[in-house]
């Protein structure tokens, strides 16, 4: 673990291991962190607020710094990348083009760290009145397994710029990508001073919750699920800490009659079996016009027939492993319940056997006539599996797209210019894409709404998370 500008073990020296999930073999042990490390690891994170190193370094050299990070990041993206590959399972390209996305975060959020502007207010009398824009202070981020390196330098990209701590805690399963990052770094001379990066590593249950809980913590990012939300929340709620999560999704492509199907099939196959599906902006629900229901069908079978299963650093693989062979169990769980509720079973729904066996590697998976009332509707199952519902008009799509405690990102696909439009403002959900599935750049929000989260990571509206406001009245008599 990386704590207070040290790589040290746990205080108690107790590790644990982790995986490659293509093959289950352990590929390296990783320190469990004690509360005492936790504590140390806060310590040090607020004593780098006040450490001149860090709290006088200005905007521009701050942002300088951010910007030799993303180089490093850069440089290092196909090791990065082999690392993330071998702990996730995901494939190398998938990796590499994650790797490079966050270095492009760190770019672009280097830009804004010398343009946190404060204002000037018109006040009555002989006053000036002006607001300024501080760090928040000391920051937990806290990161799930299905992008870990990239999800942890979405937020720590902004919380640095602004001038924040960050303590940084990878999932249980996939710590290894974000601590050989912050190795490069060090190698590189591109570490934050003053330990204004930290990284804890352990189980989310004990350290996530112990730092959640902090007093000395001023905010806390999440990206997890919907019931881990729930809990950092309440933890934080004791301390009136504030919080960003990203949570859970159940988006959905819906497609009209209109539309583009060879472009939209290419498009559906990408947004739900890319990761394997362990995704949280996966278009996991086809709403699709009853008149193109069985063309677009056959041209996502079509699609999927070019896409081989295999181990994410094997060449031409374009769905690797899932993270782990219990997650996967939850996954098929979830699919037999639906299947139960109805639905057929167009493609997949197995492991592949054989050479693949060893892995945690499911088929994509296709239901098609799945009723809303049915789980593979309703829930998450952060899976390979698209769930196939029809339409008939534009309402019933868009009542269909609503129909779910999610809103994170849907898509649209058509030709018809005013209803895209129409559609996109009626989906309730923080992001929309239109004839392309799923997109999303640095300098653009990621948000979700309803259960899909609380606030906005990426773009500029990141950065009011990470500053908060000062204001300053001056009597001029
Ligand atoms: P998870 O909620 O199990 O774990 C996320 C992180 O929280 C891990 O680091 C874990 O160790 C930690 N954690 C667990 N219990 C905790 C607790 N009580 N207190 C504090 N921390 C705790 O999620 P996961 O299984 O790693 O990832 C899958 C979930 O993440 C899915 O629901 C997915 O939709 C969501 N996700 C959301 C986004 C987004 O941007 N909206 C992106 C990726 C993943």
């Amino acid at each position: 673990m990386l704590i207070a500008g040290q790589w040290v073990d746990a205080a108690d020296g107790e590790t644990s291991a982790t995986h490659d999930p293509c093959c289950g073999e352990t590929i390296a042990s990783v320190p469990t962190a004690t509360e005492a490390d936790v504590e140390r690891a806060v310590v040090a994170a607020n004593a780098a607020l006040v450490d001149p190193e860090w709290a006088r370094m200005d905007g521009s050299a701050r942002g300088r710094m951010l910007n030799k990070m993303a180089q490093v990041t850069y440089a290092s993206a196909k090791q990065l990348a082999t690392v993330e590959s071998q702990n996730n399972g995901k494939t190398f390209r998938e990796a590499l083009g994650e790797i490079n996305f966050a270095a492009w975060t760190l770019e672009y959020f280097a830009g804004w760290a010398d343009k946190i502007e404060g204002e000037t207010v018109p006040v009555p009398g002989a006053r000036l009145n002006y607001t300024l824009r501080q760090p928040l202070g000391a920051t937990v981020h806290i990161v799930p397994w299905n992008f870990p390196l990239q999800l942890a330098i979405r937020s720590i990209a902004p919380a640095l710029a602004a001038g924040c701590s960050v303590i940084a805690k990878p999932a249980s399963l996939t710590p290894l990508s974000l601590l050989a990052w912050c190795e490069a770094l060090e190698q590189a001379e591109a570490m934050p001073p003053a330990a204004a990066l930290q990284v804890v590593t352990g189980p989310g249950g004990r350290i996530g919750a112990q730092l959640a809980g902090h007093t000395d913590i001023d905010g806390i990012v999440l990206t997890g699920g919907v019931p881990t939300g729930q809990l950092v929340m309440a933890a934080a709620a004791a301390n009136l800490t504030p919080v960003t999560l990203e949570l859970g999704g159940k988006g959905a492509n819906i497609v009209f009659a209109d539309a583009d199907i060879g472009r939209a099939a290419k498009a559906i196959c990408y947004g739900i079996w890319m990761n394997a599906g362990q995704m949280c902006w996966a278009g996991s629900r086809l709403i699709v016009h009853s008149d193109v229901h069985a063309d677009l069908l056959a041209a996502i079978e079509t699609e999927i027939d070019t896409w081989p299963l295999g181990p994410g650093l094997s060449r031409g693989v374009r769905i690797g492993s899932m993270v782990s062979k219990e997650h996967r169990s939850s996954v098929l769980e979830t699919l037999e319940k639906g299947l139960a509720e109805g639905g057929t079973l167009v493609r997949g729904g197995g492991c592949p056997g054989g050479e693949l066996e060893a892995g945690a590697f499911m088929e994509p998976t296709i239901v098609n006539d799945v009723d809303p009332s049915s789980v593979l509707f309703t829930e998450e199952l952060f899976g390979p599996v698209l769930a196939v519902t029809a339409f008939n008009d534009e309402k019933e799509a868009v009542r269909l797209a609503n129909d779910t405690e999610f809103g994170l990102l849907n898509g649209i696909w058509t030709n018809h210019l005013g209803r895209a439009h129409q559609v996109a403002a009626a989906l309730q959900c923080g992001m929309v894409n239109i004839n392309e599935y799923p997109v999303t750049f640095p300098m653009t929000a990621f948000t979700g709404w309803k259960r899909s989260g609380i606030g906005v990571e990426q773009s500029r509206h990141a950065l009011s998370f990470y500053s908060r406001v000062k204001n300053i009245t001056v009597n001029l008599r």
